[in-house]
């Protein structure tokens, strides 16, 4: 059995992999690969599959499978697997960063500082204790924010269609969570549903000033709409890890607003989680093999 590792996996995955059969990291070697191995990079369009005439899996080392062509897969009989469990801390903990550097004027402070100024007196900071966290999105990851924020003495509430019974969160309709947020993290899939779900309709009903942290995906959020919140304060601050597309187009109205902090889509990229990745890859190709 071929093995094409076609993105950034951990550096000792390919050792681990040499058990189920041939393991290549050579890209032209698509045509003969039985098993692919993507993260988000590489996008298993219908054209991509096409390539692959013997391909019978596809293994999404992280969680979302928007980069991968389920329907042209499943009418060849290809079976798609993602690692779901692995990445749930290492996306809650650049979530909880990037809402605690909010309140914390960490951008600011920093570049600021660098450039020789000294703002002590301008830079007022308020703090996370007491405020309310709102969650849209109560799967894995929302969950380990969830924890994170009651660590913190602040309140949770969250809303998720698909979610009865949280032991951390206290669930609420989406009207509710949106009223009450101080700070508002998306960790919903991207979905038909979820897909421009975060627009100007929404923005009306938050609080004015409300802050908004996304490492859920970029493409559910209306960008246009989203801009419009940021310039005019009703959105205070949107901190993001998830763009339309990775890296995000040069004109991206987003990487020119105020009151951005981005990353480039490294939520799921702790070396810890690169490590229980291949952990549940191997699991899921010994079943494969049986
Ligand atoms: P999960 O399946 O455990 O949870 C997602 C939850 O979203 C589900 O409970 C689902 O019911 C809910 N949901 C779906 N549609 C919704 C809607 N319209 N409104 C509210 N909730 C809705 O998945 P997870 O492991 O928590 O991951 C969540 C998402 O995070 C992934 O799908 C992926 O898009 C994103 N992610 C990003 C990174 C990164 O690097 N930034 C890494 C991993 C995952």
């Amino acid at each position: 059995m071929k093995i094409l590792i076609a993105d950034a996996f951990d550096a000792s995955l390919p050792e681990r992999l040499k058990k189920f059969g041939e393991v290549t990291q050579d890209a032209s070697q698509l045509s003969d690969a039985e098993v692919v191995l993507v993260r988000s990079k590489t996008k298993c369009t219908a054209e991509y599959i096409d390539k692959a005439p013997k391909l019978k899996l596809i293994i999404r080392g992280g969680v979302g499978t928007d980069n991968i062509d389920k329907e042209a897969a499943k009418k060849k009989g290809i079976q798609v697997k993602n690692t779901p469990a692995a990445s749930s801390v290492a996306v809650a903990e650049l979530a909880f960063a990037m809402m605690l550097a909010i309140p914390n004027r960490l951008i600011e402070a920093h570049n600021t500082t660098k450039e020789g100024k000294f703002l002590k007196s301008e830079l007022k900071r308020t703090e996370l204790m007491g405020k309310t966290l709102g969650l849209i999105g109560v799967g894995r990851i929302g969950t380990e924010m969830a924890r994170r924020a009651k660590a913190f003495g602040m309140k949770v509430v969250g809303f998720d269609p698909a979610v009865q019974k949280s032991d951390v969160v206290d669930l609420k309709p989406l009207d509710e969570v949106l009223a009450r947020a101080d700070y508002l993290s998306i960790h919903t899939p991207l979905t038909d549903e979820t897909k421009g779900m975060i627009n100007k309709n929404l923005f009306s009903k938050m609080k004015d000033g409300v802050a908004i942290v996304n490492t859920g995906r970029g493409k559910c959020v209306v960008e246009a709409d989203l801009v419009e919140a940021l310039k005019s304060g009703k959105v205070k601050a949107y901190a993001t890890d998830v763009w339309t597309s990775d890296p995000p187009p040069a004109d991206c109205p987003l990487l020119t607003a105020p009151n951005v902090i981005m990353a480039p889509h490294i939520g799921a990229s702790t070396k810890e989680n690169l490590l229980r990745i291949g952990d549940e890859v191997v699991q899921i190709l010994e079943a494969f093999s049986k």
